[in-house]
């Protein structure tokens, strides 16, 4: 039910947990973060409130720079511990508001060229969609493009990719997302509540746009890939 994410120069884990925790108004099961240590994607999930989270990481600390994490609304699948975002394997994280319409149709093809399901979610086709197209040799850019055209539903994603440093994509459709500009830091937020304390240059992103983020910018885009212009707003919150 809610997404927050951000690569920078920071420790991403505490940033992406308060960004979590100001999301909390929504409503939420369980909750995770995923980041990227020494390229290799980690993540810890906790079902239940953030404090769950929270001491787990106190007990299982996360570190790294590049990080998303999630609040759950669960549509599919129990509010379980595995059943929590960020899904993925060791390729790719993902985190997903919403509902992918389509992920049974989704999830027999995946199953069928031998992709190992976890979790009851329609989140996780999302994950191996994208891992799928991965393995085949594609770009991160190229295999969240290509699995963002056969999603059907309302969705605001964003992911990470093992061995990439600083890459967080995301897209949504029907579905809120908005990217936060700071100083060599780039932020994904459900609203600009979760990213009040860390910026207040914000872009609002619309139906059926992607975006590519690195520390020094944001390059948005069509599923098709053709460059889109979003202007960057000057909110009023305060944190
Ligand atoms: N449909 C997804 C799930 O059940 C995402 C729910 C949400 O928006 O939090 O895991």
């Amino acid at each position: 039910c809610g997404i927050c994410g951000v690569v920078g120069l920071r420790h991403a884990t505490p940033i992406v947990l308060e960004g979590l925790r100001r999301l909390e108004y929504r409503g939420y099961d369980s909750a995770g973060i995923a980041t990227l240590v020494d390229g290799r994607v980690e993540r810890r999930r906790a079902a239940g409130k953030l404090d769950n989270l929270a001491s787990l990481l106190e007990r299982e600390p996360l570190a790294g720079k590049t990080g998303i994490g999630h609040t759950r609304w669960a549509t599919h699948g129990a509010p379980t511990t595995c059943n929590a975002h960020p899904h993925g394997t060791q390729r790719v994280a993902i985190v997903h508001n919403g509902i992918i319409e389509n992920f049974e149709t989704l999830r027999q093809e995946l199953e069928a060229a031998g992709q190992v399901f976890e979790t009851e979610t329609d989140s996780e086709t999302i994950a191996l969609l994208v891992d799928y197209y991965l393995q085949q040799g594609l770009s991160p850019r190229n295999s969240a493009l290509k699995a963002l055209k056969r999603l059907e539903g309302a969705y605001a994603i964003a992911m990470i990719f093992a061995g990439h440093e600083g890459l967080m994509i995301g897209a949504c459709n029907n579905a809120p997302l908005a990217v936060g500009f700071g100083d060599d830091e780039l932020f994904l937020g459900s609203d600009s509540l979760a990213l009040a304390p860390l910026t207040r240059r914000i872009t609002y992103m619309e139906n059926g746009d992607c975006v590519v983020i690195t520390p020094q910018g944001a390059e948005f885009m069509t599923f098709d890939g053709t460059p889109l212009v979003r202007p960057v707003q000057i909110t009023a919150l305060t944190a």
